[in-house]
């Protein structure tokens, strides 16, 4: 069996709250079983160019409760070459990393699966962090839950406005080609409508709907527009203003707030569990996995797997219950 002795952390593409928490949980499940750790800045950027430090029990103090990531990330387009990758592979290696976790998204786990098959003597795990939950393996990704709760808490604001002047929200929210943080933050807040990448939504029967909506005495609507979905808030405002004459239109687009902010206790405890249960995996000797929560349970998937999107599913229940609860 393959036997570790230094582990390299890293944290890529879109940062995530719950990341901080995990990147703790590496370090000193690490140091606790006798491996040394290096931090490795901006994600693959940093193998590349060699910007790594020493990680020990005081380097990740007081940062359970930060948003972003101590270790920083970036979008890194050397490590798809050849070239860069073998770079990064040097610098690992002159560093003595012969395992590695990567804390990301599937542009990440793209990188790291290649990466490993390229160099199978550096193991590789994979923690999944970002805000799209979008991963198979793992029901709930780092950082989905508190952006969720800020996007809840900014639509709530919303709604208080939006009541007072009997106005229509359009609000877009994140997710890339997902539509989980829509279809929750839709359900947790009353959203007349959720439009979202996952299912095509008619703005005929949209436009219907807010009508009938207002003739029953609504003061206030709703409408959540994930920003994968295909239509778009601006086209959808728009075309909805043409027919809709009583309401007053208004779009708002949350943006970047939603990946801030400090972690929720479950990306605290989710990230946590992940991060201990990374460093665990590697010394047990596995490589391209990617540890993640099922039936609250942490369990491995292999990151081939995980990155296949046509199997993650929006849960039936809530689309279903998504269009009733909304009347
Ligand atoms: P996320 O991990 O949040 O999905 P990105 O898609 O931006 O974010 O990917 C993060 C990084 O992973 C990229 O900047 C790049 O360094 C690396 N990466 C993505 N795709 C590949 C690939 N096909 N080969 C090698 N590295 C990749």
């Amino acid at each position: 069996m393959r036997k570790i002795s230094k582990i390299g952390v890293l944290t890529s593409g879109g940062d995530a709250p719950g990341m901080n928490p995990c990147i703790r949980a590496v370090v000193r499940t690490a140091l606790y079983n006798g491996l040394e750790v290096v931090g490795i800045r901006q994600g693959y950027k940093g193998l590349i160019d060699n910007d790594m430090m020493e990680m020990k029990h005081r380097s990740v103090s007081n940062i359970l409760n930060l948003g972003g990531t101590i270790l920083k990330t970036a979008r890194c387009l050397p490590f798809k070459t050849d070239e860069g990758m073998e770079i990064a592979y040097q610098n690992a290696k002159a560093r003595g990393i012969d395992g590695l976790v990567v804390i990301g998204g599937d542009g990440t786990f793209t990188g790291a699966l290649r990466f490993s098959r390229k160099y199978p003597d550096i193991a590789v795990m994979g923690v999944p962090g970002t805000i799209d939950n979008d991963l198979c393996g793992s029901t709930y990704t780092l950082g989905f839950d508190t952006a969720t709760n800020t996007v809840i808490e900014a639509i709530d604001k919303i709604r208080d406005t939006a009541d007072a002047h009997d106005r229509l929200f359009f609000i877009e929210v994140m997710g890339r080609d997902s539509g989980a943080i829509a279809l929750r933050a839709g359900i947790s807040c009353g959203a007349e409508a959720i439009l979202l990448p996952e299912r095509t939504t008619a703005i005929d029967d949209l436009i219907k709907n807010l009508k009938d909506g207002h003739m029953n005495k609504k003061s206030s609507s709703i409408v959540i527009v994930a920003e994968g979905d295909k239509n778009g808030v601006w086209d959808v405002a728009k075309a909805v203003q043409k027919e809709v004459k009583n309401y007053d239109i208004k779009v708002t687009i949350l943006g970047h707030l939603q990946r801030g902010g400090a972690p929720s206790s479950f990306d605290r405890i989710l990230g946590s569990r992940l991060g201990f249960a990374a460093v665990n995996a590697l010394i047990a000797g596995e490589s391209q996995k990617m540890v993640g929560l099922q039936a609250n349970q942490i369990l491995m998937t292999d990151l081939e797997q995980a990155l296949n999107h046509h199997e993650f599913k929006l849960e039936p229940d809530l689309l279903q219950m998504m269009d009733i609860l909304s009347i």
